[in-house]
């Protein structure tokens, strides 16, 4: 059985003047860049009824190693959240941004099977803390709990050791994970249709969901990139 497909956000940028067209885009499932004249990037994402970010939301932030948002009290962004990017993860931003001209709409629903893909368990930096060795040892695993699978950093980081060409050790021949049951807890937290899935994509299998380069330049030569009327 196929699974099912992934409705994930849809990049745009913007110009401050159109911040009610973001707003509109990001509340209809969409993430917004709003980059003003000096080229400064603040992301605009959606909150959910609880005021928190929605899950490839927050995949998103995380991506740009930032955590903190600010909940928007005033019109026309107001219940939404706004976060400056810091200076060097701008061109990720708008690379994201690029790729989805492609796509119509504030969303775009893809087909992604993890159980063909794997690309996730290639060149991974799966971080393990004591409930992941803990349950390796319970269930009989405590080979998975030594050197031969795990490396320590000097600086105190636990990881899973990798194969020599990248790939995870207990990636299967088959594309599944052997210990799929007991995995990490890092392999479990990855989200499908997240921004560092589409990453692992494009790395590992050299597959970028959106517009290649020449189609980026393309766009850019006949018309402006924001968005607007
Ligand atoms: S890269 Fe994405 S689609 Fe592929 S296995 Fe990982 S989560 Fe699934
Ligand atoms: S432990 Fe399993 S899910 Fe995690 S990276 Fe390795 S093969 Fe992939």
């Amino acid at each position: 059985m196929s699974a099912p497909p992934v409705e994930r956000p849809v990049w745009r940028r913007f110009r401050p003047r159109w911040l009610l067209r973001a707003a509109a885009h990001v509340r209809a499932g969409g993430l917004a860049a709003i980059v003003d004249e000096r080229d400064s990037v603040q992301i605009l994402l959606g909150l959910t009824t609880e005021g928190k970010l929605t899950e490839l939301g927050l995949c998103a932030l995380l991506t740009l190693e930032q955590r903190r948002f600010r909940r928007v009290k005033t019109s026309p962004l107001s219940g939404l959240a706004l976060v400056r990017v810091r200076p060097r993860f701008r061109p990720v931003v708008l690379d994201w941004c690029a790729r989805d001209v492609l796509f119509e709409g504030p969303t775009r629903t893809m087909p992604l099977d993890c159980t063909t893909c794997a690309a996730c368990c290639h060149h991974a930096d799966v971080r393990l803390d004591e409930h992941d060795l803990a349950r390796f040892r319970a269930a009989g695993r405590r080979d998975l709990a030594g050197r031969a699978y795990v490396k320590r950093s000097r600086d105190g980081r636990v990881t899973l050791r990798l194969a020599a060409d990248g790939r995870c050790q207990l990636l299967g021949p088959d594309k599944r994970c052997t210990i799929y049951e007991i995995r990490p807890g890092d392999c479990r937290a990855f989200v499908a249709g997240s921004e560092a899935c589409l990453s692992a994509r494009r790395e590992t299998l050299g597959l970028r969901d959106g517009a290649a380069w020449d189609e980026i330049l393309e766009a850019f030569e006949s018309g402006p990139r924001e968005r607007g009327p």
